[in-house]
């Protein structure tokens, strides 16, 4: 056996261990060695009740290594009891390398922008969840973005039909009047809509995917739209055709980024819909490269992130 085989046959066995290896601690290995990471762009304050501390301990269980905190607005906090600005502000304060936090407000209210400025100036790196009555192509929603134009940052929409952000057909109008901002689809109906064939009043579809939906189209057409990963219908859009899945991460992997947004205490398991979607990604990317952009690259790059 030549010298050159034995190398072969040596990088391909340490590759097979180093993918073992990330496995183990649950994380994925950057090329140069340095520090295992996952950023979490999707977390609540006092979600469902939960406190700090079980939310910190359950980051932590996930293995993930920065998380973004978003806020509720003043009203409805967000449909799940989750807590407002100055909630997520406390919890980035006491710990400024793990967490970070954006602001939120409705849209539709006289404070909108003087309370989103509040906390962009206070180092929100972004804008939302924004989960309110209007639609997503509304004057709410370019009032909105003509604030986190202002500032340079993102702008996390949670689309649902017939409730949050409605008429998401039309949501490509947005994306063409700001350029500029970055927006980030998230929830039942934007990943509903990866499908083609998709019946916009089923909110958790687990029939085969048709490519050519309005979320895909908007992914490939548009390099101011970004997806985000978490809860059960991130999950879901990539459990339930695996095949598809596949080919969408191929397709979008510089689009993707990690969420968990689960409201559970335990961070393992099947009760926690994020630890599943790193274990899912995990295993529908072989590329660990691209793994990397999901996990981490791709939302350091959108929200700026060091
Ligand atoms: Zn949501
Ligand atoms: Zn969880």
């Amino acid at each position: 056996m030549s010298m050159r085989k034995n190398t072969e046959i040596d990088n391909s066995r340490r590759s097979f261990l180093t993918a073992v290896c990330a496995a183990a601690v649950g994380s994925v290995l950057p090329e140069d060695g340095g520090p295992v990471e996952i950023i979490d762009i999707h977390q609540h304050t006092h979600y469902s009740g939960r406190s700090d501390e079980d939310l910190v301990a359950h980051q932590l269980k996930m293995g993930v290594t920065k998380t973004v905190l978003l806020p509720a607005g003043s009203k409805y906090g967000l449909e799940a009891d989750a807590w407002g600005n100055d909630s997520v502000v406390a919890l980035a304060k006491k710990y400024p390398k793990g967490f970070y936090f954006f602001a939120n407000e409705l849209p539709d209210v006289p404070e909108t922008r003087s309370v989103i400025e509040k906390y962009l100036k206070m180092g929100a790196i972004g804008v939302g969840e924004q989960k309110f009555e209007v639609e997503s192509d509304s004057k709410h929603i370019e009032l909105i973005a003509t604030i986190a134009r202002e500032y340079d940052v993102p702008v996390l929409m949670h689309f649902q039909h017939g409730k949050y952000n409605t008429a998401f057909d039309r949501f490509h109008k947005i994306l063409e009047k700001f350029p500029k901002v970055n927006f980030i689809g998230h929830a039942q109906t934007w990943w509903g809509n990866i499908d083609r064939n998709h019946d916009q009043t089923v909110m958790y579809p687990k029939t085969k995917v048709t490519p050519g939906g309005i979320t895909d189209r908007l992914l490939s057409d548009y390099p101011n739209m970004f997806a985000d990963l978490s809860a059960g219908s991130g999950l879901s859009a990539l459990l339930r055709d695996e095949d598809h899945a596949r080919e969408f991460i191929k397709r979008h992997q510089d689009k993707l980024l990690y969420g968990s947004d689960c409201n559970d205490r335990i961070g393992e398991g099947e009760k926690c819909s994020g630890s599943q979607q790193l274990a899912t990604l995990r295993r529908l990317t072989p590329d660990i490269k691209v793994l990397e952009k999901i996990f981490y690259k791709n939302a350091a790059r959108v929200l700026k992130i060091k």
